[in-house]
């Protein structure tokens, strides 16, 4: 049950880890040859789905050689305090992401942050390669792997007493949760997609200026 009426969304890759994990398993993996990728999934010549399976493709790993590789990446400062500030004024925080959850769960269980609910899609290691699958099936997105835009559609369908959606992320593939939050927080790529089509955002580097900004505008008690 939703008190609040709020429910945050967070992006994992870039937002909540401060480097982009899931692109850095893949530059490191397939020895940067992933870059080549990247002016194609940008321009949308190449669908998220695409590119991931791509990339999978080019990325020879071993779990042996991924979860030590893992152990390089931190999460934002900020994260861990922004969802204890969450859970105490009763905000739903679920963590919207178009990477997967092999990494994500990783992570998350490193930090002891796994009891978060996460969207995403499957990935998992066979034969020397990370397979991934899709399970959440975009209506009519055809740019991303699973669709943060039609993500959170679904989620105000099934919850009527949802309100209010704070949406926080730093990238391309946020690009359809913009349509869907009614605050707004963005910074790099995620930014700049705001500024060039006119969507209004609230700045920000780390979530300790997202617990200030919730603040200030009484969504978040001040501690
Ligand atoms: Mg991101
Ligand atoms: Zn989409």
């Amino acid at each position: 049950m939703n008190k609040s009426g709020i429910t945050v969304f967070c992006d994992f890759d870039g937002t909540i880890s401060r480097r982009d994990i899931g692109y850095n398993i893949f530059k490191h993996f397939s020895h940067g040859k992933n870059d080549e990728l990247l002016p194609d999934w940008k321009s949308g010549r190449l669908s998220s789905r695409e590119c991931l399976l791509k990339e999978a493709e080019m990325s020879p790993v071993t779990a042996e050689e991924l979860f030590p590789f893992l152990d390089q990446f931190k999460l934002d400062d900020g994260f861990p305090a922004f969802e204890k500030k969450c859970s105490e004024n009763n905000i739903d925080l679920i963590i919207l992401s178009d990477g997967f959850d092999l990494y994500i769960n990783y992570m998350l269980k490193k930090n002891n942050l796994d009891r978060l609910s996460l969207i995403t899609n499957h990935g998992w290691i066979e034969n020397g390669f990370i397979n991934i699958e899709f399970p959440h099936k975009n209506k009519t997105c055809t740019k991303c792997g699973s669709c943060k835009g039609e993500r959170i559609r679904e989620y105000r369908n099934a919850n009527r007493e949802t309100t209010r959606i704070v949406f926080v992320g730093d990238g391309y593939s946020d690009a359809c949760a913009t349509d869907e939050a009614d605050i707004l927080f963005a910074k790099k790529d995620l930014e700049k997609y705001c500024q060039i089509n006119d969507i209004e955002y609230w700045p920000y580097d780390t979530f300790y200026d997202v617990i200030r900004q919730l603040e200030k505008m009484k969504i978040l008690s001040e501690s």
